[in-house]
């Protein structure tokens, strides 16, 4: 048995919070208990007490049982699926919000949010030129401060991984893509990858 690996504890911690929010009958608690994104939880959970979200957690946990059979060292993106239903895409939302429900460190929600630092940008190159013949991997979606940021490395969102670990990472993709079909074609990819050669 290997253990726990940072990927399963960062997806675990999401569906906790969807559960926590799917159980509660105070709405009026919620922001006070969710200090760093109260009104989209304050949304999940009034879209939970409507029974309007009824199969996502189901889904989560096929996406958590893949994970954690093939124990990545990067997590993947959430069900695609999911992050529609409970409006991840809607723009409703601050990205401090979204970026604080998703477990993204502050240090790279700052550039995200202030700059508009949406992709891969030449600062990225810049870093990656210093680590030849590595491979960087990144939860779909994430994007980091900098390649080497310590919160993301920490929290299962980046890393450099070996080429057994971007196999394992690939084969999570593949039985992602079969157990949990969705629509989205813009988000099909369940991670971001760069071979630096
Ligand atoms: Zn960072």
């Amino acid at each position: 048995m290997q253990p726990q690996g940072k990927a399963i504890r960062s997806f675990s911690r999401i569906i906790n919070l969807l559960r926590d929010l799917s159980s509660t009958d105070k709405l009026d608690v919620i922001p006070s208990k969710y200090p760093s994104f109260p009104t989209f939880a304050s949304h999940i959970a009034k879209l939970f007490s409507d029974d309007r979200l009824f199969d996502i957690i189901p889904r989560l946990e096929i996406e958590l049982g893949i994970i954690a059979k093939h124990n990545p060292p990067v997590r993947p993106a959430m069900d695609p699926y999911v992050s529609t239903q409970i409006g991840i895409f809607s723009k409703n939302y601050s990205d401090w919000e979204i970026g604080g429900f998703l477990g993204y460190p502050d240090c790279c929600m700052r550039p995200f949010a202030d700059e508009a630092r949406y992709g891969i940008d030449e600062r990225h190159a810049a870093e990656l030129k210093k680590v030849k013949g590595r491979i960087f991997v990144a939860t779909a979606g994430f994007i980091p401060h900098s390649i080497f940021c310590s919160a993301s490395q920490a929290g299962g969102l980046i890393a450099f991984v070996t080429k057994e670990e971007l196999e394992s990472i690939r084969q999570v993709e593949r039985e992602l893509t079969a157990a949990l079909p969705h629509f989205h074609s813009e988000y099909q990819g369940q991670y971001y990858e760069v071979r630096v050669s």
